[in-house]
């Protein structure tokens, strides 16, 4: 069947959890034998989410290809299951990129180059593309910001001709949030209908409209939204603040939103088996006998949305564990002044991954302190090459062990790019530039890796440009504690190092935070939570 396009757009404000509403209305169509893939698409002129400050914009998500991207996308993999690509994450920079390339080339043959109908033009070209390569039944796009941002107006002018072009191919859904007055303890519906006046105003219709509200939303609201909307009030579906975004497809099922769209498109409704999804929110909200408690040490305050993947990670593995999770995000900063005494309380320590110097020196005492005191301990990416140096420093006794993207004078480079191991190593091609995406790694038979994997070879998802120095790996092995148990096919690139008389001391190369899924852990996670149980 030719694929059907649903358009999710947002009103009144931002951060409503678009993404969450995309990826449970997809989730809901694949209950349904439906196959669904994502798009988003953001206003921002940036050319890709790799220079974004994670900070302000939360993690950047790698795909398996390479393509680095906004955190939404990450919803989209853990609800849908499904492995995304560089056709799924557009933002206005690449298309104004595209454009005007092209007018370089000549290629718009000396015409006056616009908005309309270029720019609009090459955001249709994506959809068509998106659709010619998954071929799926279904392709969710969710334009960023807010319906009247002047940023992202070429995006709705796209959607609105790409949906006439297309008669009943196209459906368009709309989030928006209804806020609560305290002192007259009302509801107040304006907000929605302006930002629904806007979006008809722009010549697109919704089908849906969710609204986001903190509060109980009586029928009457409803009713006035659909009014102005021109729906039927089934169509106007409030989304309540719920225990866990897993719940939210429950709560679409519920409210029969994935068949009003598939009556809206002409398709049947298969009637679904009982899906996996009410048990996971069966177990994520059950009681349980255990907790436990891990510190995530790392230089961002805002830290729930900045390592996104890792927390779900840890979640998901919580929850395969029935256990709770007591995360806090330690400062490392505070461990670089006052020392690893915050760390005492807990099960397990992680160092996810970073960039820079800020709270270099607390990340490298917490990790200390997890290997000498046998605290459970998972680095992913920085967390790794923080490791090594550690090692590096306290047992091999390297002083001013360093990485070059921190110290390139360090007397003791034992993280460095390929292009300056070069000596050793000539023909590497990796030097220079990020590695991204997803890249083999052998495990080796009898190694913590491989009780963990139960596999020989992998495939994990990079980001990052430094290296384990190799000129220092004999020094690391001879010491008969340290094992390199994840190695690229050619032998040049270390993915895995851990301890060997350590309950649990693993640290990778890659992030396998975004191959993780809530009903599916990631088993490097999985072992974490085991060890940290243990403990
Ligand atoms: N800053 C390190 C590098 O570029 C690690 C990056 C990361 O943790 N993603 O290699």
């Amino acid at each position: 069947m030719a694929t059907r396009v649903i358009v999710v757009t947002g009103g009144v404000l931002s951060g409503l959890g678009k993404g969450i509403i995309a990826a449970s209305l997809g989730n809901r169509l694949q209950a349904r034998g439906y196959s669904v893939f994502t798009q988003k698409f953001d206003p921002y002129l940036n050319v890709d989410a790799g220079t974004l400050n994670p900070g302000e914009h939360g993690e950047c998500f790698v795909t398996v290809d390479g393509a680095e991207t906004d955190l939404d996308l990450g919803h989209y993999e853990r609800f849908l299951d499904v492995e995304l690509t560089r056709d799924s994450s557009i933002m206005s920079g690449q298309i104004y990129q595209a454009v005007i390339e092209k007018e370089r080339r000549g290629e718009y043959l000396g015409k006056t180059v616009q908005v309309i109908p270029h720019i609009t033009n090459e955001v249709k070209a994506r959809i068509d593309q998106t659709c010619r390569h998954t071929k799926a039944d279904f392709l969710i796009i969710e334009i960023g910001g807010t319906v009247g941002d002047i940023e992202g107006r070429h995006f709705l002018e796209a959607v609105r001709q790409y949906a006439i072009e297309h008669p009943r191919r196209v459906s368009v859904v709309h989030l928006a949030y209804l806020p609560y007055l305290h002192t007259s303890k009302e509801i107040k519906t304006k907000p929605v209908q302006n930002s629904l006046r806007d979006l008809q105003s722009l010549g697109i219709q919704p089908q849906l409209v969710f609204c986001r509200a903190d509060y109980p939303v009586a029928t009457e609201h409803l009713e006035k939204i659909a009014m102005f909307a021109g729906l039927p009030k089934k169509a106007v579906i409030p989304i309540p603040t719920l225990d866990t975004i897993y719940e939210v497809p429950l709560l679409l099922e519920e409210a029969l939103a994935d068949k009003l769209l598939l009556k809206y498109f002409g398709l049947r409704s298969p009637h679904e088996p009982k899906s996996l999804w009410t048990d996971l929110v069966k177990r994520i909200k059950g009681p349980k006998k255990r907790s436990v408690r891990i510190a995530m040490v790392g230089k961002y305050l805002s830290m729930n949305d900045t390592y996104f993947s890792v927390v779900e990670a840890l979640k998901a593995a919580c929850w395969a564990h029935n256990c709770d999770l007591v995360l806090d995000f330690v400062d490392a900063e505070k461990i670089t002044d006052s020392g690893t005494r915050v760390l005492a309380k807990y099960d397990g320590i992680c160092v996810p991954g970073g960039f820079g110097s800020r709270g270099v020196e607390g990340m490298i005492k917490a990790i200390e302190y997890a290997r000498s005191k046998k605290i459970p301990y998972l680095g992913l990416c920085y967390g790794m090459q923080l490791a090594v140096i550690e090692f590096a420093r306290n047992v091999l006794k390297l002083n001013g062990a360093h990485s070059t993207e921190i110290n390139k004078k360090s007397p003791h480079t034992v993280i460095s790019t390929m292009a300056e191991q070069e000596e050793i190593l000539k023909d590497s091609h990796y030097g220079g530039s990020m590695r991204l995406g997803a890249y083999p790694c052998e495990i080796a038979k009898g190694s913590l890796a491989y009780r963990i994997y139960k596999q020989p070879l992998i495939h994990e998802r990079h980001r990052h440009r430094y290296e384990f120095n190799n000129k220092y790996r004999e020094q690391f092995e001879k010491t008969g504690k340290w094992h390199f148990s994840g190695i690229s096919p050619d032998g040049k690139l270390i993915e895995i190092v851990e301890l060997n008389e350590h309950p649990y001391f693993i640290a990778c190369q890659f992030h396998p935070e975004f191959a993780s899924r809530p009903h599916r852990p990631h088993p490097l996670f999985l072992g974490l939570i085991e060890a940290a149980l243990r403990h």
